[in-house]
């Protein structure tokens, strides 16, 4: 029996800052979702009380919204099978847990942490497992008696499972195929801990996708070892019918490609691993994506291709196109390297198809901050349409552009020696009246008017524009030097020139 509509969860256990790893599972997960007109989960794995951090949670949920991640379900989104947050589902587990203990198939287990550990010391490779656990301090071992009055004393104990020995198990995967492992190498996991009457991860996990109807579980490479477990789970449960199907996403890789990607690579060369900034229980802050200037769509977009391609080499995708491409089949079972210069240039083009109107809202904070008082968001339109073809993000327009929005104070001396020349100041001199004449002041005309008036006074083109530049600019960049007198106006353009000349004679 399969189930009936596509559902699929995110799984995060807020043990800190959501790794970009995990937020390329959560994307790939809301593409399936999306597709097949399913239902996307939010589910939090907090059982593993020592790794809690507080404020992860709500990182998690404030980071996917930022790249326009939607849940329909779970932690903060609500939903008829919740509660989404394991650490509120105690009893809902001890119920299936005991079901496992009636049938035999899970067993309790006294064994201090000085047991095991003097066990690991005596039998190389230890193994809590077949051919182990007779040896133990558990209920296989011990009468039905002694186990009762162990724990009405109090004593603290697991529950693990059973695992028989020398039995294939299969996963299927629909990214990596048919898995065959022998349950001979799977040792008897801990599923319940009575110390804070939790279950572990495996047995939560099981239990609520099986609950929470999830038809298919997509997660990273690093959960493939325990499918196993799992699929053994689901058969002790009798729930093999309806059993998910599993995607097991193949890692992300360090630019140079050995190894997985690590925080210390992006503090190495310099990118963020995190999709927001993060600020941890000392103080320390880590880059994320969003502070660093990328636009969400970039992010999504470029996260999207590592590990997945539509078939095609096609690049540029929204988020409704990636919905309508995405395919399981299609992703790749080897790692994927961060060529983090890529998502640069994933901003780049993202930011071209802006609006001049949106850089501007995007660029007016960041002038504010370098001491422009209320910016004409007209004019700041009109430079980022210059500038944005020049820039990976909004906040390098600052050094591309800052001429438009202060004249210069002083000159770039390099420039001055090699572009202002003896009879510069002379010939700009004329310019300006040139200019003043000049009405209206548009880049394509005043190029015309200016050229011919260069020609008719066999002046150097090349020599006056340079010094036009120098003293509009201070320096030897900026784009079209028509299109920057049009953008200054007739009153700054003339101003500036004049400038240059007092002070450059
Ligand atoms: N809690 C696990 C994690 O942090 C979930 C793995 C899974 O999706 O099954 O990734």
């Amino acid at each position: 029996m399969m189930r009936q509509k596509v559902r699929v969860r995110f799984a995060p256990s807020p043990t800190g800052p959501l790794h970009i790893g995990g937020v390329r599972t959560a994307l790939y997960n809301y593409l399936f979702a999306r597709q097949h007109d399913g239902d996307f989960i939010l589910r939090i794995e907090d059982t593993d009380s020592q790794r809690f951090v507080p404020g992860a949670e709500e990182y998690i949920i404030e980071a996917l919204t930022w790249l326009g991640i939607r849940f329909d379900e779970g932690v903060s989104f609500g939903g008829d099978k919740g509660p989404y947050r394991q650490s509120e589902r105690r009893s809902i587990y001890k119920e299936y847990v005991d079901q496992l203990l009636d049938k035999g198939l899970a067993y309790i287990a006294f064994d201090s942490p000085q047991e095991l550990e003097a066990k690991r010391n005596e039998i190389a490779n230890f193994q809590y497992d077949a051919s182990t656990r007779m040896q133990m301090r558990n209920s296989l071992t011990l009468s039905r008696e002694e186990v009762e009055q162990l724990i009405a004393d109090g004593a603290q104990y697991v529950v693990r499972i059973k695992i028989e020995p020398g039995e294939q198990v299969i996963v299927n995967d629909l990214i990596r195929g048919e898995v065959v492992i022998n349950s001979s190498v799977l040792d008897d996991k801990v599923l319940f801990k009575s110390a804070d009457q939790l279950p572990t991860y495996h047995l939560a996990n099981i239990v609520d996708d099986h609950l929470m109807e999830v038809t298919h579980v997509i997660r990273g490479e690093e959960w493939l070892p325990s499918a196993p477990l799992h699929v053994l789970l689901y058969r002790y449960f009798g729930w093999t019918d309806t059993m998910p199907q599993f995607a097991h996403l193949s890692l992300l890789l360090k630019p140079e490609g050995n190894g997985k990607l690590s925080k210390r690579d992006g503090d190495r060369l310099g990118f963020p691993v995190f999709p927001l900034e993060w600020k941890d229980a000392e103080g320390k802050i880590s880059s994320g994506y969003r502070e660093s200037g990328y636009l969400p769509e970039a992010v999504v977009n470029f996260l999207a291709l590592l590990g997945w391609n539509p078939g095609n080499d096609q690049e540029m995708m929204a988020m409704e196109e990636m919905i309508r491409l995405f395919d399981l089949s299609h992703c790749s079972k080897s790692g994927a390297k961060f060529d983090y210069e890529k998502g640069k240039w994933f901003n780049h083009q993202y930011l071209q198809k802006k609006s001049n109107a949106e850089i501007a809202t995007m660029f007016i904070p960041i002038l504010e901050t370098q001491g422009i008082a209320n910016p004409d968001p007209a004019y700041v339109a009109k430079v980022a349409g210059l500038m944005k073809e020049r820039v990976n993000f909004v906040k390098e327009l600052w050094d591309a552009s800052a001429f438009f929005f202060k004249a210069p104070e002083q000159y770039d001396e390099k420039t001055v020696k090699k572009r202002w020349k003896a009879d510069s100041a002379a010939q700009l001199a004329e310019l300006a009246d040139v200019l003043r004449q000049r009405e209206p002041f548009d880049s394509a005309g005043t190029e015309e008017v200016v050229k011919a008036w260069i020609e008719s006074k066999g002046y150097h083109l090349g020599n006056l524009m340079n010094a036009t530049r120098l003293a509009l600019v201070g320096e030897g960049k900026g784009p079209h030097i028509f299109d920057i007198t049009e953008t200054l106006g007739k009153e700054e353009t003339i101003h500036r020139i004049n400038r240059a000349i007092a002070s450059l004679g």
